[in-house]
């Protein structure tokens, strides 16, 4: 009796020893992360809708950098740029580019603002999409669209506006009465293509400037946009071009095309050699002379784009830079941030958000008068499947919930 008492009692003990141990260690543990969160390094990774800008600081993000067709890993040229005073503008929006954009979960009524560069569809592809999809997205502003004329009137930017609503004729319709009126607004502000350095925007500090570019005929541009003592400098598409090395100077960031090689385009895109050679050096800039550009204008920091930044593709292009600028250079891939401020330039990626949702707007949401909404014809009506009582309860349940008192259209 007595030993097996000994034998319990030493277990206890045993069993307690045990416990101190682990909740010793398991401390010990705690502590160990907890140092390892506190000393976590920076992740050079920029998370959407997770930093305030500075009021001193200008925030750029590629939303496009790749080629006039789609590929999940590039959509064509959009570029967002995002000011410590609360303003956001786009310069190109090009094909695919909208879905970057959505990512970032930004209010649509602040993206209301593009700035095309000139009418190829890699450049403006995605308008469509913006313009109708934003208001279905919470846009409650009209859109405005700032572009250069053509050497005709049916090949400028309000040409093209204007049939781009016609383009998307049936959609508007079908959305009067249904949505805010005013949001469904497409301003034009189109420019001469040939001024230079002229002042195309001008409000709340911000001074977006355009000059001609070089680029297949004649109608694209190149944009500055100059806020508080920051200069941000979009090229478009251009051959190197003079206007380009006047205007483009003291700037801070210079997004330039620079192509592939004529090589690639013969090799992975099919070309025969005279059209690769026409269109990566004659219609484009190559490595080569985009080095070159930037040695004459030395921008704080220069940007390239417009090409795949595959594995065996990018050091192609860097050697080529490489051979005739040594500045600081981005190689641009979608969705990379540029952060800008007098003192520095820091470069990182963006984790988007890829189930992103729409964020609601700031701003109150104008009424709606649906007086103008246009329904089936009852002959098309008269085609419906018989699923009233279905819907009916829907129609219960969501009264019910929110204290409405809604009636089916459809009976
Ligand atoms: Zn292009
Ligand atoms: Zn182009």
């Amino acid at each position: 009796m007595k030993s097996r008492t000994l034998i319990f009692a030493a277990g206890i003990l045993i069993g307690i020893a045990f416990i101190v141990v682990l909740s010793f260690k398991n401390n010990q543990s705690d502590d160990k992360i907890k140092d390892v969160a506190l000393n976590a390094r920076d992740r050079g990774v920029y998370f959407p809708n997770s930093e305030d800008l500075a009021p001193d600081e200008m925030r750029i993000i590629s939303l496009g950098t790749g080629m006039p067709y789609g590929r999940r890993a590039a959509a064509a040229t959009s570029w967002l740029v995002e000011l410590g005073n609360g303003d956001k503008f786009l310069f190109d929006v090009g094909t695919g580019s909208v879905a970057n954009l959505g990512s970032l979960e930004i209010p649509y009524d602040f993206l209301n603002k593009v700035f095309i560069s000139h009418l190829h569809t890699d450049h403006m592809g995605d308008l469509p999409a913006l313009y109708v999809g934003g208001v279905v997205g919470g846009r409650t502003l009209p859109f405005h669209v700032w572009g250069p004329s053509g050497d005709q009137e049916n090949r400028g930017t309000k040409y093209s506006m204007d049939h781009l609503q016609e383009f998307v004729r049936w959609d508007l319709d079908g959305r009067t009465g249904r949505l805010p009126a005013q949001a469904f607004e497409l301003i034009t502000h189109e420019f001469d293509f040939m001024e230079e350095n002229h002042v195309v925007y001008e409000e709340n500090g911000v001074v977006v400037r355009a000059w001609p570019a070089i680029h297949i005929m004649d109608g694209p541009v190149s944009y500055s946009l100059e806020w508080n003592g920051l200069k941000f400098v979009f090229g478009g598409d251009t051959y190197p071009n003079k206007w380009m090395d006047m205007y483009a100077r003291d700037a801070d960031i210079v997004i330039h095309e620079c192509m592939m090689s004529a090589e690639t385009a013969i090799e992975d895109m099919g070309f025969p050699p005279a059209r690769a050679l026409e269109v990566m050096t004659q219609i484009h800039t190559s490595p080569e002379a985009f080095g070159k550009v930037m040695s004459s204008l030395k921008p704080r920091h220069a940007i390239a784009y417009h090409f795949f930044r595959d594995f065996n593709i990018a050091p192609g292009i860097n050697d080529g830079i490489r051979q005739t600028y040594d500045g600081p250079l981005s190689l641009a891939g979608d969705l990379m941030v540029w952060n800008v401020t007098k003192e520095n330039i820091r470069v990182r990626n963006v984790a988007p958000i890829e189930e992103a949702w729409p964020s609601p707007t700031p701003f109150p949401i104008p009424p709606m008068d649906n007086s103008g909404m246009i329904t089936e014809s009852e002959e098309i009506k008269s085609g419906t499947f018989d699923v009233v009582q279905e819907n009916q309860m829907i129609y219960d349940r969501v009264n019910k919930k929110y204290g409405t008192n809604f009636e089916p259209r459809i009976k």
